[in-house]
């Protein structure tokens, strides 16, 4: 796919001491959104300083390089990998100075008219230095005629389509957006300082609250803008808030099948309960004799459950996980992905031998995974093995964020559920409805967006007034 910011987490922390600190244990708590890259941008009110490299948040930020992002308010960002391109320069927050000082900015979600905007800053002579479609911002923000930064943020908004959640920073304020859809999710959070002054924190998934002792606040709303501006911009303890565009919720339902963590609460449902409940709908759609139901751990754990409550069958950890592994998912090539599956996932053979399972996963992409996983029971003498699956069949690749193959690789977009389960060498397979992962997360058809399961996307080009430089 021709984008860069795939998933990812993006968090800001303004009017705290040490902003950088609390940056970073956020940036912590979500490493599961992103372990390819991680950044931190902080500004001590005169000057922006950015860290920034490849590999984990513990790697990149040691005690000394946290100590020298000194200030009390930053942004940072976790990048998730995409196959073949791991330079520096794709890592953010991304830095740039220009006429009205010095900026900083980190995006969560994928830009769906990049390309052409780009193609137009660079036939007017602009230069890039990464694929990134954050860098048109820095472009437009700088082109922008307007004489404040808030103003300039929001004419580039009005060119860019697609999914988004913008933190920019600049010397001494920050501004917070999510776009219109509110494809990704991004929340706001209070800081009690000890001075008795009021701090804030926005960032991707909750979890990244509970770590750095945040209480929670609410979700940003689609397109709406919050600014953090010195003592000003806080009326009755809130930041000061715009409503750039007119909402029409689409919020991700795949943040609930995979992406974010069970502990987190995404568009004000909490992940757990949502995925406990997939499960607790699959066994209502598939009734199945078996020994056991097992996960596919961590992702399928939470559905397994849900599962073995509403059947009555028993639940069992069969598949142990190594954690040390990073995910299989992101390898480049078939074989590599293979290989890590096995590093990964060890079932317990014990447990397994002679008995008809269940096994339940969060999705198949390309089917690789289940069929190694699979390959393994059997190899673990298990008599019977019914795959289910706690969302529908992955058959339309993902334009707003989400690291998804193209349609050729994914698997269930071009054999029949029959030709999967020969595939993958199960005795039966079955997948959640969409109907019945709607019923879960407790949403409709209108808000949320599931075309990776209908191929249904949001019409971009209509719905934007302006697109194009
Ligand atoms: P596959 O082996 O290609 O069928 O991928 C399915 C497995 O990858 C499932 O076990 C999921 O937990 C996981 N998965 C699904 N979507 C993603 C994604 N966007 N990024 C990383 N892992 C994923
Ligand atoms: Fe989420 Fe799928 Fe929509 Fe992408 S296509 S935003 S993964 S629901």
């Amino acid at each position: 796919m021709e984008s860069w910011n795939e998933e990812c987490a993006v968090v800001g922390v303004y009017n705290v001491d040490n902003a950088s600190v609390l940056s970073y244990y956020a940036l912590f708590a979500m490493q599961h959104r992103g372990q390819e890259a991680s950044g931190i941008s902080a500004s001590n009110g005169s000057k922006i300083t950015t860290i920034k490299n490849n590999g984990l948040v513990t790697k990149i930020f040691t005690d000394r390089r946290l100590a020298k992002l000194q200030g009390r308010s930053a942004i940072g960002h976790n990048r998730y990998s995409t196959a073949g391109e791991d330079s520096i320069n794709d890592a953010q927050p991304i830095f740039a100075r220009y006429d009205l000082g010095e900026i900083a900015i980190a995006h969560n979600g994928n830009l769906t008219n990049a390309k052409e905007i780009r193609e137009g800053l660079i036939k007017e002579g602009a230069i890039f230095q990464s694929h990134l479609d954050t860098e048109n911002l820095i472009h437009l923000i700088a082109r922008s005629q307007k004489e404040h930064l808030k103003d300039r943020i929001i004419d580039a908004l009005h060119y860019v389509d697609g999914a988004y959640s913008f933190v920019f920073l600049s010397r001494s304020k920050m501004f917070v957006v999510r776009d219109r859809y509110g494809l990704r999710p991004l929340s706001l959070g209070k800081i009690h300082n000890e001075d008795g002054s009021i701090g804030y924190m926005v960032a991707s998934e909750t979890c990244a609250f509970d770590l750095a002792g945040v209480e929670f606040v609410r979700d940003i709303e689609p397109g709406e803008m919050l600014i953090f501006d010195g003592a000003y911009s806080f009326q009755n303890s809130q930041p000061q808030s715009i409503k750039v565009f007119e909402s029409s919720p689409f919020s991700c339902v795949f943040e609930y099948v995979y992406f974010a963590r069970p502990d987190s609460n995404v568009f004000g449902r909490n992940v757990y309960q949502a995925r406990k409940q997939m499960g607790i709908e699959l066994a209502k759609e598939h009734q199945i004799q078996a020994d056991m139901v097992i996960p596919v751990p961590d992702s399928g754990v939470a559905a397994a459950i849900g599962y073995s409550k509403e059947s009555g069958v028993d639940f069992e950890l069969g598949i142990i996980r190594n954690h040390y592994v990073g995910r299989t998912f992101i390898e480049p090539t078939q074989k590599m992905r293979e290989i890590k599956v096995r590093l990964k996932l060890n079932p317990i053979k014990e447990l397994i031998k002679g008995k008809s399972i269940i096994v339940i996963d969060d999705s198949v992409v390309r089917g690789t995974t289940s069929k190694q996983i699979i390959k393994i029971l059997r190899q673990a003498g298990a008599k019977q093995i019914h795959l289910l699956i706690s969302s529908p069949p992955t058959i339309s690749p993902c334009y707003y964020g989400v690291d998804t193959p193209d349609k050729e690789s994914l698997i269930c977009a071009n054999k029949s559920i029959e030709e999967v389960r020969n595939f993958i060498g199960a005795d039966s397979l079955g997948f959640l409805s969409i109907e019945g992962l709607l019923r879960s997360i407790a949403g409709d058809k209108q808000t949320f967006c599931k075309a990776c399961f209908d191929g249904k996307y949001i019409d971009t080009y209509t719905l934007t007034h302006t697109k194009g430089c």
